[in-house]
């Protein structure tokens, strides 16, 4: 006699087994993955190229009603918004920075300096890592995540280096970040404080970049978050838009200047608009949006000022270099975003970016990074070339924190006097 033990056969399928890997609700209110050329579709799973035409692919949404007292409710990070995001809706437990909800300041004194009615400074330095990479990485760690990558990396011109490296430690995955060797110093410590694996190359960033993709197609299981997770990546600085809108008491600005890099920021933060007007969470409405780049890495506003379509590579030379992208992904839809708003891509010189720095400090007591004296400077320069309306609501967005880049200013500044610890020796000075 023998006893035979069955295994009871589970038919149950695995959640989400139509799409292998992938938990059901994932992404939240995501329904899959869009060409930006074609129109294509595709479902939603680690890819970022599109299979017709390998135009690049954003998220596609069907947004269920979302009001304000909802978002309002949640918490005052990014997560507010995950209803409009790539993220599964229990985000909040997940280890993550909690960046975002950063403050928007009314900017009386640089408004009142430069002619300007209404200015607001969205202020993205004071973020976990002090810039607003930290929105988009974590995005992109959320879909790393449920794709079960086992290392989360990018090639970065600095700050995607410093957030990613961060975001990782915390969620206790392995990173890797390529940077150009020669970033600012800051920069490189704020990234190898938080991982071993800082890889500092031998080139710009558009050679680093091209390494990264090369590796992202070796290696297996490798999350390279403005690479082959772009598509969740880029939706996190949506937020940026929302926050904008919300802080100003749900009403969009009239006009907005934001620094272009990649150029993902600038048309996410159109497209949080967008989504907002869809949604009725703001009233409908024209606003124009601004581009900001230095002149010695300035693809962009060159094809703006030309009337061109195709965004020409160039060798980056600026101090700029969070904003040091010769070859920006995004260039065109920037085009196509600064036209359709009645805006404007313009650039200014490194003594422009570095006087931006210096006004921003002081006219309202906040330190940027030189990608924020850039978008400063090109403000001015707008507002004088009689681009921008002095008498229209207007924000500037900061992305970033001048510590980070205290080279680019410190022979500008200093002590106004060395003395000896002697009243007498202060009144000489005459500052008294
Ligand atoms: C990366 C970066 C930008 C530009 O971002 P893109 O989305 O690539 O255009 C602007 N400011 C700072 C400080 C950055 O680090
Ligand atoms: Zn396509």
């Amino acid at each position: 006699m023998s006893t035979v033990v069955e295994t009871p056969v589970d038919t149950t399928p695995e959640p989400g087994s139509d799409r292998p890997g992938v938990r059901e609700g994932a992404f939240g209110n995501a329904t899959g993955l869009v060409c930006r050329e074609c129109g294509a579709t595709q479902e939603l799973g680690p890819h970022y190229a599109c299979l017709e035409c390998f135009g690049p692919l954003e998220i596609a949404y069907e947004f269920p009603a979302v009001t304000r007292e909802q978002i309002e409710a949640g918490p005052a990070n990014m997560w507010r918004y995950k209803a409009l995001l790539p993220v599964p809706a229990d985000i909040e437990q997940s280890p993550n920075m909690e960046p975002g909800f950063t403050r928007l300041l009314k900017a009386n004194n640089l408004g009142k300096h430069l002619g300007i009615d209404n200015l607001w400074v969205k202020d993205d330095s004071t973020n976990p890592t002090n810039s607003f990479k930290d929105r988009v990485v974590a995005c992109a760690l959320s879909a790393a995540t449920e794709f079960g990558s086992k290392v989360f990396a990018c090639p970065s011109t600095g700050n995607l280096a410093n957030a990613v490296a961060a975001a990782g430690a915390r969620a206790g995955i392995k990173t890797v970040v390529f940077i150009p060797a020669n970033l600012e110093t800051p920069k490189i410590v704020n990234s190898a404080v938080y991982t071993e694996s800082l890889v500092a190359v031998n080139g710009n960033y558009d050679d680093v970049n091209r390494l990264a993709s090369e590796i992202a197609g070796e290696e297996e299981g490798w999350a390279f978050v403005n690479v082959n997770v772009r598509p969740y990546y880029a939706e996190g600085s949506k937020t940026l838009g929302y926050e904008i809108a919300e802080q100003l008491g749900w009403r969009l600005p009239d006009q907005i200047v934001i620094p272009v890099a990649s150029g993902s920021q600038l048309t996410k933060v159109d497209k949080a608009f967008q989504e907002l007007i869809k949604l009725g969470l703001v009233e409908d409405k024209p606003y124009r949006v601004f581009g900001a780049q230095a002149t010695g890495c300035s693809p962009v506003s060159v094809a703006f000022k030309s009337g061109q379509n195709v965004v020409r590579p160039v060798k980056p030379d600026t101090i700029a270099k969070s904003l040091a992208i010769g070859n920006p992904a995004d260039g065109p839809y920037v085009l196509d975003v600064c036209r359709r708003t009645n805006g404007a891509v313009e650039d200014i010189t490194d003594d422009e970016v570095r006087a931006g720095i210096l006004l921003l400090a002081r006219t309202e007591g906040i330190f940027t990074e030189t990608a924020g004296g850039t978008t400063v400077g090109v403000l001015k320069k707008l507002v004088e070339t009689g681009q921008l309306d002095p008498t229209l609501d207007t924000v500037v967005i900061n992305t970033g924190m001048g510590l980070k880049t205290l080279d680019a200013i410190s022979s500008q500044v200093g002590p106004a006097a060395t003395i000896d610890p002697t009243y007498a020796a202060f009144t000489a000075t005459g500052i008294a």
